[in-house]
């Protein structure tokens, strides 16, 4: 699974560790964020053995989040929260499969809204898994949340968004 990071899911995280296997994923300015002596060690350990590629997203998934965050009158986001949203958005539209891991509301709020998976992080783990998926209000049937279904083939009902949430003690 690959793993997108934001700046609170490594700091104040000192039980913090990168899975043989996973994969993760930040941002340079999610980077530049992890200043402290420990986490400093840690990601460089994780960027040497190549768990943790660093991302710069693209111009226009800046773009997008910028807006989408200045919409909603949010103003107090950082730079590195920003590029976090906008490589989620970015990962989203290549079809990747991936999870976020923040323990910041903004972030989590946002990535409710555009149906995109997230967790957050207690003690090195993985706390509550919220993932998204598609469904007809009518028949039930399911659809991936990424999928570019708009309506149920069956009914011809437009689909709707829930929101799953899975406890988990998945070490990070
Ligand atoms: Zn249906």
């Amino acid at each position: 699974m690959l793993i997108l990071l934001d700046a609170s899911a490594l700091i104040n995280q000192p039980a913090f560790t990168f899975e043989e296997s996973e994969r993760y994923a930040c941002t340079y300015e999610v980077l530049e964020e992890f200043r402290s002596m420990e986490t400093r060690a840690l990601v460089e350990n994780a960027l040497k053995r190549k768990l943790l590629r660093v991302y710069r997203p693209k111009h226009k998934y800046l773009n997008r989040a910028k807006k989408l965050v200045r919409s909603k009158g949010f103003t107090k986001m950082s730079k590195a929260d920003i590029s976090t949203l906008a490589l989620a958005m970015q990962f989203k539209e290549q079809n990747k499969e991936f999870l976020v891991i923040t323990d910041d509301y903004s972030i989590q709020n946002f990535l409710a809204m555009l149906a995109i998976p997230f967790a957050s992080v207690m003690q090195g783990k993985i706390k509550n898994i919220i993932s998204f998926v598609r469904f007809c209000p009518v028949c039930k049937k399911e659809y991936a949340a990424g999928s570019s279904v708009k309506e149920c083939p069956d009914c011809g009902v437009e689909l709707r968004t829930k929101r799953i949430i899975e406890k988990s003690t998945k070490n990070l």
